[in-house]
């Protein structure tokens, strides 16, 4: 293959281009194919677009960087894959190497450099969005997912409103944890915290929340701002290596899988900062996974009442990264009834910026994901991640109501 100067990053995933055999078991995965129909959509389509990029036999053009942008990075096509094609590398490299041209990136760039650099007219104009336009979850209908595409709860941002330190329930520290609270923490879905530390602090942990604490980079490097994301990433590692803690969680698995996988992605090229991540990423633990080692070692109770629910299994930590615990946690309380969706692991149409620059799938996508919900008779349509409940409360019309599993157990615990 020719090296096509602008696509760097695609060029070093030659392989995985050359993995695919064509077989389009891709599409049957994917959401945005399965909306439009269009091959261009799945993951066979984008490869062979990429073959021809780096081949010369097309140029890159805005068009074709849409065609990257379009895509909710669920990473279905690569759970689905018998010849094993990483798609995460490729559609992030993608990203990355045509940035410039897609149409939609200046918009995200300069959000994203508002959010790193200017974090205290971030900060002010979040308070007045919120107050202005902020949803009410108590009032579902209203939340959409923003008024710009944007959902903000009234009271964002929730970080001051934190303690940096919550002592454990028992006063007896057994474990201290870091815990990143995550934009969607701090921004759209502050109770994901509150049940986060809740469950924690009955488990005997201190809870250290640094106030300094900003986005972990993921939204950046999914859209191929790497610069920016690189020094949000290094940031947050800095940040949370001077901490005495034993292990580093949040309540947004898509933060974890960053600071997990997608740090190394980015760091690749860079012998010192990876080799800094490795040791980092031995600390990151998932949030279920050591909430299901809590439970195992009967360092949590939960109250036996009934539910009937019914999950949804979010992209990240599903298709990507540590596969989640919440199933498994779940079914140790007997009186809690699965009921199960059909494709519970299809995205719900959230995809982060996705939700934001292509408003009409993404509701078309969360809207057959509720219809699916309310098929099996479940009361609660649980979610892993706060991105997915909040795009899923948009589009139910309080016809279910939709909860983080988190959240569940929160409540139910003794
Ligand atoms: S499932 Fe994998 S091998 Fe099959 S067409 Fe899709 S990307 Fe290629
Ligand atoms: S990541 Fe998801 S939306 Fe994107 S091509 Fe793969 S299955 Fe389709």
């Amino acid at each position: 293959m020719k090296r096509t100067p602008q696509l760097n990053n695609i060029v070093k995933r030659v392989d995985e281009l050359t993995k695919c055999v064509n077989c389009g078991l891709c599409q049957a995965v994917c959401p945005t194919y399965i909306l439009e129909g269009y091959e261009g959509r799945t993951a066979r389509g984008k490869i062979e677009l990429l073959k021809r990029l780096l081949n010369s036999d097309l140029e890159p053009t805005t068009e074709i960087a849409d065609i990257f942008d379009d895509c909710l990075t669920c990473y279905a096509c690569q759970s689905v894959c018998p010849a094993g094609v990483k798609t995460e590398r490729l559609w992030i490299s993608a990203r990355e190497d045509l940035a410039k041209l897609s149409s939609t990136h200046k918009k995200k760039l300069r959000a994203i450099k508002w959010t790193f650099r200017k974090p205290v007219l971030f900060n002010f104009g979040l308070k007045t969005y919120g107050l202005l336009f902020g949803f009410n979850r108590e009032k579902p209908t209203k939340v959409e997912v923003g008024h710009y595409g944007l959902p903000v709860f009234r009271g964002a941002p929730y970080l001051k409103r934190l303690p940096e330190v919550v002592e454990p329930v028992s006063s007896k520290v057994v474990n201290t944890v870091g815990l990143l609270i995550g934009c969607s923490g701090n921004i759209s879905a502050p109770w994901a915290v509150d049940a986060a530390i809740k469950l924690l602090t009955s488990a005997g942990c201190e809870v250290i929340i640094p106030k300094t604490q900003g986005c972990c980079g993921a939204p950046a490097i999914n859209n191929g701002c790497w610069s920016e994301a690189k020094l949000m990433a290094i940031k947050t590692m800095e940040l949370f290596d001077n901490l005495k803690v034993d292990f580093i969680t949040s309540p947004d698995a898509t933060c974890t899988s960053a600071l997990q996988n997608d740090y190394g992605e980015i760091f690749q090229d860079e012998e010192e900062v990876f080799k800094r991540w490795k040791s980092f990423r031995s600390k990151v633990k998932q949030l279920s996974v050591v909430l299901e080692g809590f439970i195992r070692d009967k360092r949590l109770i939960f109250k036996n009442d009934n539910h009937k629910i019914t999950l949804h299994n979010s992209c990240h930590n599903t298709h990507i990264g540590e596969r989640s615990r919440w199933r498994e946690i779940l079914s140790m309380i007997s009186k809690i009834k699965i009921l199960e969706m059909p494709n519970a692991d299809l995205c719900c149409g959230f995809g982060g910026s996705y939700s934001i620059f292509h408003p009409r799938s993404s509701s078309s996508i969360a809207r057959k994901k509720i219809d699916a919900a309310l098929e099996t008779g479940a009361d609660i349509l649980l979610v892993g991640s706060p991105g997915c409940q909040v795009r899923l409360i948009s589009v139910a019309n309080n016809e279910i109501q939709v909860k983080l599993a988190l959240e569940l157990l929160a409540d139910l615990v003794k």
